[in-house]
């Protein structure tokens, strides 16, 4: 597929819409609206990496990483994966266009209705029906499947016994992965998934139903211009009531600058829609109290078992694979749900996972702090798909969590204050459920092979929500059912908004969802863009595709337009 991003010379000073990220959210917006004919920038901090070019190698993927804590950073401002080292609470997101698309499992799942019963939902998202046809929509565009092979995944199969053993019965969740070859709604040809393992690393094949290979293309079909390599700093209201959107090169190299627009959807993720605003606000802009509050977890955890008696065959073989004919399967194959019907907050979903190829070359490593430096080099010697390591279980788990973090700014970084965070009782339960699964294959459960690094003992998560999190009024909520922001000045009425200005992503989920959170962040895009164009009296014209379906992956040695 061809570059769908454009040098920045092109970039003009007005648009009629700006779109800052774009992962789930950013992608809904552009798409809906470039067909609706508004001229539409998407500013992405990230670079673009195309099919064919994820890292497939240990010092490439090491390369894609990027550490920040209070005091350091390490790793590439345009690193894919960027992880936040909290005092209380580690965060992992992905950037790039496509945002965490480009490195997610890809499990489509929709929450127990119970979670949209919770009060600190506005009325509107339960009563409107606009949710439900959000799902749809969602649908539509990421073709969530369960593998049809799913079975034949020996990780599948070592969870499934597990499940045996403990009474609960394995189930194939939907992921946003293409089984078959297709042709895509955005016209893209995707090739079936190899089931190499490498969905978090990155797709190489092109059958990950990403935001770069669905909405993306669609919105630049029809006339969307994508930036990359641009950091939006904040936002400000000029005179004439249009916005102006502070703009530096990523990485502070060049120099800052400002675009307008009548209309900007703030899309950057639950970190970045939320530094943004806490920005905006120290520079005057009237927001509610609530920006930073109800940050959620998700209730999200990564863990492993070692030295289980069986093979798992939980490191994926990447594309084209290390190994010929040994399938993984995609990131995530099967799942265990444990229900409860009287409390909610009590239920969990644990998902067996695979770690990218890329990663192998340093299981060993990460699972010395743990005393197991004997197995280790065992596996280095015979490759980490036949020693030890090739019983490596990984599991990824969700649940629910208070969403009592709290973000704030420091110096000029947004940071996350949540005391309590190690504590929350679905930790508890999550290792209690982890442990059992790993023991039925005989394994020990290693909660945090990372221990002993900078990450010590402090929970992580890769589902951050809220920051922004939806209200009925500025007194309980950042913006309204629609992503429209609440204008907090003094004189205006508790509901009033800031006309033009909205915040689309996951940062306006006011909870935990105790599913992994995609399906979800597309459907309230979805719902919103519906409102926005209801309220703005804006109808979509859709261009015709392509005679010919453009090819996901880029043809190798040929550069990209
Ligand atoms: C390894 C991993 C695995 C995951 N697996 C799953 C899964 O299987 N299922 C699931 O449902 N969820 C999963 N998630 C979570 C899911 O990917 C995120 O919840 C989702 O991507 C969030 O969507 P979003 O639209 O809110 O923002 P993002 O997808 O985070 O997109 C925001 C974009 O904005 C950009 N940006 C940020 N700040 C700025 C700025 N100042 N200026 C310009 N651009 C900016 C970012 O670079 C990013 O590209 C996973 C996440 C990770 C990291
Ligand atoms: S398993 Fe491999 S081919 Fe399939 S979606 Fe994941 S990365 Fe792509």
């Amino acid at each position: 597929m061809a570059r769908l991003s454009r040098p920045v010379e092109d970039l003009k000073n007005r648009y009629d819409v700006v779109i800052v990220g774009s992962g789930y959210g950013g992608g809904v917006a552009a798409s809906h609206l470039a067909r609706a004919g508004k001229s539409v920038a998407v500013l992405e901090r990230g670079r673009e990496v195309l099919t064919g070019g994820f890292p497939a190698k240990f010092p490439d993927l090491k390369n894609d990483f990027q550490v920040q804590g209070k005091a350091f950073k390490t790793g590439p401002d345009t690193a894919l994966f960027d992880i936040r080292i909290g005092e209380d609470m580690h965060v992992l997101v992905g950037r790039g266009l496509g945002g965490g698309s480009l490195v997610n499992a890809g499990v489509t799942l929709r929450p127990d209705f119970r979670v949209f019963e919770d009060e600190v939902w506005p009325g509107q998202i339960r009563q409107d029906g606009g949710l439900d046809q959000g799902y749809a929509r969602a649908e539509e565009w990421l073709r969530p499947a369960s593998d049809p092979r799913a079975t034949e995944m020996t990780k599948y199969g070592v969870l499934a016994d597990a499940g045996r053993r403990l009474k609960r019965e394995i189930v194939a969740p939907r992921v946003a992965v293409s089984f078959s070859d297709n042709v895509n709604p955005a016209g893209i040809a995707q090739a079936a998934c190899t089931r190499c393992g490498d969905c978090c690393a990155g797709c190489n094949v092109g059958a990950k139903n990403t935001v770069a290979l669905t909405y993306l293309p669609d919105a630049a079909r029809h006339g969307a211009q994508m930036f990359t390599e641009l950091t939006v700093r904040h936002v400000a209201k000029a005179p004439d009531g249009s916005w102006r959107v502070h703009v530096e090169p990523t990485g502070g190299k060049g120099d800052a600058f400002v675009i307008e627009a009548a209309i900007v959807v703030l899309a950057a993720g639950t970190l970045g829609s939320t530094e943004i605003l806490l920005r905006s606000r120290e520079r005057g802009l009237a927001l509610s109290d609530r920006l930073g509050q109800r940050f959620s977890a998700n209730g999200d955890i990564i863990a492993f078992g070692y030295g289980a008696k069986t093979t798992v065959n939980s490191v994926g073989v990447g594309h084209p694979p290390r190994i010929p004919d040994l399938e993984i399967g995609a990131s995530v194959t099967g799942q265990l749900e444990f229900r409860d019907p009287e409390r909610l907050d009590h239920e969990l979903t644990i998902q067996e996972g695979a770690v990218p190829s890329a990663v192998a070359p340093s299981l060993p490593v990460m699972f010395l702090p743990n005393g197991r430096l004997l197995g280790a080099l065992q596996s280095l010697v015979s490759g980490v798909y036949k020693g030890p390591f090739a019983s490596l279980q990984t599991y990824f788990a969700v649940s629910h969590d208070s969403a009592s973090g709290v973000f704030h700014l420091d110096g000029d970084r947004i940071a996350l204050s949540w005391a309590g965070a190690r504590d929350e009782p679905c930790y508890h339960r999550l290792d209690e459920a982890l442990r059992a699964v790993v023991e039925t294959a005989g394994g020990d459960y290693v909660k945090n092979p990372l221990a002993g690094t900078v990450m010590g003992h402090q929970p992580a998560t890769a589902h951050p929500l809220g920051g922004c999190a939806m209200g009925r009024e500025a007194a309980d909520g950042v913006v309204n059912h629609k992503s429209e922001v609440f204008d907090a000045s003094p004189g205006r009425g508790a509901g009033a908004v800031h006309d033009g200005l909205y915040v689309i992503d996951g940062s306006i989920i006011p909870r935990s969802l105790g599913v992994n959170p995609l399906f979800t962040i597309t459907a309230l895009s979805e719902r919103a863009l519906a409102h926005m164009l209801a309220d703005r009296r804006l109808i979509a014209k859709v261009r015709p595709l392509p005679a010919r379906p453009v090819p996901a992956t880029t043809p190798a040695g040929v550069a990209a337009e």
